[in-house]
């Protein structure tokens, strides 16, 4: 109810303040997952719809960044002090071998991202565990308040049992992609990718583990089997590193920052300033705004860069609390 109200009044601010231009010394980043040719491609039921958000939409947010003055950096530059602000990036998570498809069009509007991965499903070529719950849920009519429901449940549970219990339900075969839109990249596509110049590649966690239910040698271990794990494929460690599901706490920065990364983005929804983002264990808890998806396009946009927003405020102070860990989110819509 609270989140709702704040929501409307930021909405209002949002409303009034869109002509503002963006000034100042400030970062905003955003979070995409896969990317969809169109929406229809949803009717398979081959992906969880949670944020759907289609290549059109992509060029509409770099669009409506450009106009709004905003240079374009990934974690390289963040991580060299290199920034020009005020300034964006476009971070996309898991590893979706659908993202290739940007690839034309940020090369068309000369603009950089970051994929973070989640190796062990390139490692392995299975399909991401949401994804798999999704399509076989579907298959045996189940709603989706309920997959959605699922889901959350076994967020809570460790990589190797979410994957055990798939097989339980579904059997083996179900992890296995149904075709490009479902699948992770492989080997030799994240190795090309990662030539990209356009292209950083980035840590997501081996198993895509939620850190903050581990202990600290599994964060360790999920944090440098992926580091290993990229610098085989493409040749160089990464600087950058997205919390899965946006969960951290001290302990994690920490290790993180000792295993060589310097940038780290979480789903706190908030503009980071400049200062922010120059050193551990600021520059470790960026806030990223993950609200974006196909029907809230121009909604989300605008709440993200106006220039006073409570959610906002609250979020940034979170970050500071940790540990850090999502609500609970069980309500997926297909609009
Ligand atoms: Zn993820």
């Amino acid at each position: 109810m609270r989140r709702k109200f704040i929501k409307a009044i930021d909405i209002a601010l949002a409303k009034l303040l869109r002509f503002s231009p963006v000034r100042g010394q400030q970062l905003f980043v955003y979070a995409f997952h896969g990317v969809l040719p169109d929406l229809d491609i949803l009717g398979q039921n081959l992906t969880d719809p949670y944020q759907p958000i289609t290549l059109r939409d992509i060029e509409r947010v770099i669009v409506r960044l450009k106009e709004s003055g905003v240079s374009f950096v990934t974690g390289r530059e963040i991580a060299a002090q290199a920034v020009r602000y005020p300034a964006a990036w476009l971070t996309f998570d898991d590893g979706y071998a659908n993202n290739l498809q940007l690839l034309p069009l940020l090369r068309r509007l000369d603009v950089p991202a970051t994929i973070f991965v989640a190796t062990g499903n390139v490692e392995s070529g299975e399909a991401y565990w949401w994804d798999v719950l999704f399509r076989e849920g579907m298959q045996r009519g189940k709603n989706m308040p309920d997959i959605a429901r699922q889901r959350e449940e076994m967020k809570s549970l460790p990589p190797q049992k979410i994957r055990q219990q798939l097989i339980d339900m579904f059997g083996a075969e179900s992890l296995r992609p149904k075709a490009d839109i479902d699948r992770p990249l492989t080997p030799g596509e994240l190795c090309s990718l990662a030539k990209e110049p356009l292209i950083e590649i980035g840590n997501h966690t081996h198993n895509h583990c939620i850190l903050t239910l581990g202990d600290g040698a599994c964060r360790r271990r999920e944090i440098s089997a992926c580091n290993a794990y990229l610098q085989k494929i493409t040749g160089s460690l990464p600087v950058s590193i997205a919390y899965p599901n946006g969960d951290f706490d001290q302990q994690i920065l920490k290790i993180t920052e000792s295993l060589g990364l310097k940038v780290g983005v979480t789903c706190l929804p908030f503009r980071n300033r400049a200062g922010s983002t120059q050193k551990p264990p600021d520059s470790l808890r960026l806030g990223r705004f993950a609200g974006l998806r196909s029907d809230k396009l121009e909604r989300e946009l605008s709440l993200s860069l106006a220039p006073v927003g409570l959610a906002q405020s609250l979020a940034e102070r979170m970050s500071k609390r940790t540990p850090y860990q999502t609500e609970t989110q069980c309500t997926p819509k297909r609009e």
